[in-house]
């Protein structure tokens, strides 16, 4: 049986991240993917932040200088605003610093910088189950099976991780999962700096729709959906199809424009899972609910916990450091955004009963504070307001134990 230091499922972007990191650091890495090729097929909308946005809204990491360098790398179009559309068609323009990157590159790159620094990558090769007691796991690889052994198991699986199950944590519910659907789509009339978001129950309950541009005239256009909003019959292609044909604000944009793909996928937007380690597994990635839910965006927060989850699976094979210092980091490092961005999210569903109340929701907050929610920073009312609930909760929580006692 082959022994590794660190084994990692899943080549997306939070496992080739730990695998650059772990590789990089001197251990002996393994990273395994069930797909064919790393990257294809693409269910991302490919719209990554600008480095100036990437300091504000994670201003405690200490681990963001290759995700910047590698979107700039792979840019293909930058955009200066996102405009918040509304269901009856008011705009509202927000100065917003972004890139749209070729997603695919990127995930080759990073899992390419593992096998440079001398991690084993394959492909082709699905994680069967797991074995902490005698740290193995069991693979199908081109078609045979296959035992290795392991000091750290990362599970970097994505949406509903298996392995995160498959230990009794608990993942992703329903209720928190966003059903994506998006069209890569040429000869569409666009503003190419500006990725719009469309703010419409019957276009995507309990999400929004986007257009973002890729270049002139091709976009991503995509939406998603939260099954507890989604009325039973409608299907997504249906919700999408409606978007580009039936909603007169869009229309004109996208109802000539050619389908070059079709792709769907599935977001978590419930937040962190309660628990992200477990005796030597770490869990990473949306593998681990490390999304900013208010727009399901998962990308930066992936690179980011990948590489704190490489570092401290070094500090722990080397020194003994417990892994459980991997959740406490990536806590200081983004848990305040996460936490708010499920505050927001939360407080958008409120918004989705109906569509006047969306209308109402984004002309009361208005583009200044929009502004803000956007980087997911709350503003100064509501805070004040979380807190005196948060400290009221912990008042009388207290209270409630001394009784107890
Ligand atoms: C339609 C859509 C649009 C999105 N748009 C954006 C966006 O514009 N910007 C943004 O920042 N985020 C976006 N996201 C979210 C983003 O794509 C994810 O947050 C990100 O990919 C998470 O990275 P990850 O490495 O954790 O998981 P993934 O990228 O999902 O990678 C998990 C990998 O694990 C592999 N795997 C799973 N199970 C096994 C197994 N048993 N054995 C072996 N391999 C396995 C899978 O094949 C996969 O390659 C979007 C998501 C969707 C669905």
């Amino acid at each position: 049986m082959k022994a590794y230091d660190v084994a990692i499922v899943g080549a997306g972007p939070a496992g080739s991240s730990v695998a650059t990191k772990a590789s990089g650091l001197g251990l002996k890495t393994l990273l395994i993917d069930k797909r064919k090729e790393i990257g294809i097929p693409i269910q991302c909308g490919e719209y990554m932040l600008h480095e100036s946005e990437v300091k504000r809204m994670f201003p405690n990491s200490k681990h963001t200088s290759s995700l910047i360098e590698l979107t700039k790398a792979f840019k293909q179009n930058e955009c200066n605003f996102v405009r918040f559309v509304s269901s009856s068609g008011h705009e509202y323009d927000l100065r917003f610093h972004s890139y749209v990157i070729d997603r695919e590159k990127f995930d080759k790159e990073l899992a390419n910088r593992a096998r440079k620094n001398g991690a084993e990558v394959w492909l082709n090769t699905m994680a069967l189950g797991v074995n902490t007691e005698k740290n193995n796991l069991i693979l199908r690889k081109n078609g045979s099976y296959e035992f290795i052994s392991f000091k750290v198991l990362i599970a970097a699986d994505g949406f509903n991780s298996n392995i995160a199950k498959s230990l009794g944590l608990k993942t992703t519910s329903i209720e928190n999962e966003a059903l994506t659907i998006q069209n890569i789509m040429d000869e569409v009339n666009i503003e190419s700096n500006i990725c719009e978001m469309y703010w419409n129950k019957d276009y995507s309950p309990g999400g929004y729709a986007w257009i973002i541009p890729k270049g002139e005239s091709v976009a991503n256009v995509g939406l998603g959906v939260r099954r507890k909003f989604k009325k039973e019959k409608n299907n997504l292609k249906n919700y999408l199809n409606s978007f580009i044909i039936d909603n007169p604000l869009t229309s004109k944009k996208l109802s000539k424009g050619k389908v070059l793909s079709t792709v769907g996928g599935a977001v978590p937007v419930g937040g962190p899972i309660p628990r992200t380690f477990f005796k030597n597994v770490l869990i990473v990635g949306d593998a681990a609910g490390q999304v900013a839910a208010h727009v399901g965006g998962g990308v930066p927060s992936s690179v980011i916990c990948g590489e704190i989850a490489g570092e401290i699976s070094h500090l722990h094979i080397r020194d003994k450091v417990p892994l459980s210092q991997y959740e406490k980091t990536w806590k200081e490092e983004l848990g305040d955004v996460l936490k708010r961005s499920i505050i927001l999210r939360k407080i958008g569903d409120l918004s989705m009963i109906n569509n006047k109340l969306i209308d109402l929701a984004l002309s009361t907050i208005g583009e200044e504070k929009l502004n803000r929610l956007i980087r997911c920073e709350l503003p100064k009312e509501l805070e004040v307001v979380l807190n005196i609930i948060s400290n009221t909760k912990q008042k009388l929580g207290y209270i409630k134990n001394l009784f107890k006692s």
